[in-house]
């Protein structure tokens, strides 16, 4: 497989502030690829310096085998960025919007229409509305539209779901999923977990660091914790005593329940039996499968 993107021990700070710390990583040609990290992990800085608005304080970065310092013009052409924050011109209409990215890249919206019919064929009804009138959802595909118009062979797509509806979120990810048969690479970031899933490879930062890469269900199954699910009516005290026995290596919150990493001597019988003692009468344990979020949770404690 030949990359796309080829990131090698990367590392750029703010001041003191370190964003990416000895980053590698390389995205294949046509691979539909997650950054996966909370905010601060550093994803925004990534995507600036393969976007090539930023230098890389050392270690190098090339997208579509160019580098990003020596040959940032050629780069331009050829990626579509969506960054973080809404980058369109908000008082310019959906149409207006749509040709002048067109025109910046010398290209006619019909000759790449095909591309972006799927997306922007959903903002028609209202071509003539100001950009800053439109949804969330509304805006994030005019945006993705605006990105394409140049059939560009990477999409750098940064937290393009965050602040979205769920409804939404989920129709982007099936519109990204329609692009990746056009053969397009797709590098997209996230700090929904539910959303790593969509990807066919991850790889999870946090603090700077990649922590791991792998396809979702590689990384799911190599968990390898003693996973519980521990619920009760308190669950305040719950946590906080199971958080107290010396058999927990880890407990947290989990959606309506705790997940409670066991180690190898945890046995939920004797367990529920001391929470009994102090108190949690209601106490049920049982197995829990890991996610995303557990793994994360993993990754980030064995990183400490
Ligand atoms: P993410 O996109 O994952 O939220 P960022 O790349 O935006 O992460 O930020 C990584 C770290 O760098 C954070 O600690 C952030 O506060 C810091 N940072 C980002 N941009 C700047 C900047 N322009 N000046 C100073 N610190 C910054």
């Amino acid at each position: 497989m030949s990359c796309a993107v080829e990131i090698t021990d990367l590392t750029k700070s703010y001041g003191t502030t370190v964003a990416l710390e000895h980053v590698s990583l390389s995205v294949g040609k046509g691979e539909m690829f997650g950054l996966i990290g909370p905010d601060g992990a550093g994803k925004s800085t990534m995507y600036k310096i393969l976007a090539t608005l930023l230098t890389p304080d050392s270690g190098s970065a090339t997208v579509c085998g160019l580098d990003t310092v020596r040959h940032f013009r050629d780069i331009r052409t050829r990626i579509g960025y969506m960054p973080e924050k809404f980058s369109l011109y908000q008082d310019l209409t959906v149409e207006e919007n749509l040709k002048f990215f067109a025109s910046l890249f010398g290209v006619s919206i019909k000759e790449n229409y095909d591309l972006i019919a799927p997306i922007f064929g959903q903002l028609k009804r209202f071509p003539n509305r100001r950009a800053g009138a439109l949804s969330g959802g509304m805006k994030q595909k005019l945006a993705l539209s605006c990105a394409l118009i140049h059939r560009p062979e990477i999409l750098l797509l940064d937290e393009p779901t965050t602040g979205v509806d769920a409804v939404s979120r989920s129709e982007f990810w099936d519109m990204l999923a329609t692009l990746r048969e056009k053969e397009i690479t797709i590098l997209v970031s996230t700090s929904y977990m539910d959303e790593a899933t969509r990807c066919e490879r991850i790889a999870m930062i946090n603090e700077g660091r990649i922590l791991d890469i792998d396809t979702p269900a590689r990384l799911i199954a190599g968990i390898g914790e003693n996973l519980y699910n521990a619920v009760s009516a308190d669950m305040f005290t719950l946590l906080k005593h199971l958080r107290e026995l010396p058999e927990v290596s880890d407990c947290y919150t989990f959606g309506a329940t705790l997940h409670v990493v066991g180690a190898p001597d945890f046995d939920p019988a004797r367990a529920t039996d001391k929470l009994r003692e102090q108190g949690l009468n209601d106490v049920k344990i049982y197995p829990a499968q890991g996610d995303i979020e557990d793994l994360f949770i993993k990754l980030t404690r064995d990183d400490k």
